[in-house]
């Protein structure tokens, strides 16, 4: 019989794979996904890591926007969706039938393509969340719409006009409202579909950096059609091709040195 041999556990910076493994926040084991009769996601492993952005791109029609909407189960929704495999939220099966939505949707926060701030003021849309969760004091919730706005990075910009509609704010600065609205529920990951896809550069620059910063304290899977955004701002990259993950890895070596010729076409610009 072979003799296990104990090795000497080498410190911490002799490994560097293993001193930056960080733990999975969203498993995705085996997701597949029906609209009627068209198959949209086909077999999908992927995980998002605690305090990283996992960038998803891919050429229109491909299945990024479904994926992300099976991790806080919105695509059940759509009455003629089937889904079948897990998708594990820190370790629960979350397409369980026993797994309670209510607490996805308050872990998970989504911005979504077009800024959606709510025909309310700059204040009520943040306070919004906190309010259906039950908080009613009005101190605690200024607290927090006041640290929501300083965390999306707009509290500067709309301090002396909380009491305004959020209408009167340009497109940028209306998604930096609904992610501070994001926010205020105190999310573990945000979902960002497209968000700077509506946005001019300067604006979209501005999301860029505030992503950079989010990743902090909240992990992070955005779904982008821009590969230098992807390159930009992400850690991970998913390349998904026709419902399928061609290659998914770190985003430098997606960027500089791909597996797949797919993949490489895909990012020189062959197709898309
Ligand atoms: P992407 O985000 O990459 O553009 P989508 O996830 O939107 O791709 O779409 C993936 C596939 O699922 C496409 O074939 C699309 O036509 C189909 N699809 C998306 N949403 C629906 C829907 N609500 N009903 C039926 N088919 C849909």
């Amino acid at each position: 019989m072979k003799q296990e041999t104990v090795k000497e556990k080498k410190p911490a910076e002799a490994q560097p794979e293993a001193a930056v493994q960080k733990e999975s926040v969203f498993k995705t084991e085996g997701i597949n996904l029906w609209y009627g009769d068209t198959h949209a996601l086909q077999d999908i492993h992927l995980d998002q890591r605690e305090n990283e952005v996992t960038a998803i791109i891919g050429p229109s029609g491909c299945g990024k926007s479904t994926y992300i909407k099976t991790l806080n189960r919105m695509v059940e929704m759509n009455d003629s969706v089937k889904v079948t495999g897990k998708i594990f939220y820190r370790g629960s099966n979350i397409y369980d039938r026993k797994f309670p939505v209510e607490v996805l949707r308050t872990r998970v926060g989504m911005v979504f393509q077009k800024p959606n701030p709510f025909p309310k003021t700059i204040f009520e849309n943040v306070a919004y969340g906190p309010k259906i969760h039950g908080i009613r004091d009005k101190k605690i919730l200024k607290e927090i719409v006041e640290s929501s706005l300083k965390g999306a990075a707009i509290w500067d910009e709309v301090k002396d006009r909380l009491d305004e509609n959020a209408f009167g704010l340009s497109g940028g600065q209306q998604q930096r409202l609904c992610i501070a609205r994001c926010l205020a529920i105190e999310p573990d990951v945000i979902l960002m579909d497209e968000p700077t896809s509506a946005l001019d550069p300067k604006s979209t620059l501005k999301v860029e950096e505030l992503v950079r910063e989010l990743k902090q304290k909240y992990s992070i899977t955005i779904v982008t059609h821009n590969m230098q955004q992807a390159a930009r701002i992400s850690d991970r990259t998913a390349f998904f091709l026709n419902g399928e993950v061609v290659e998914y890895d770190r985003t430098d070596k997606i960027f500089s040195n791909p597996e797949d010729k797919r993949t490489e076409d895909y990012i020189t610009g062959r197709f898309g």
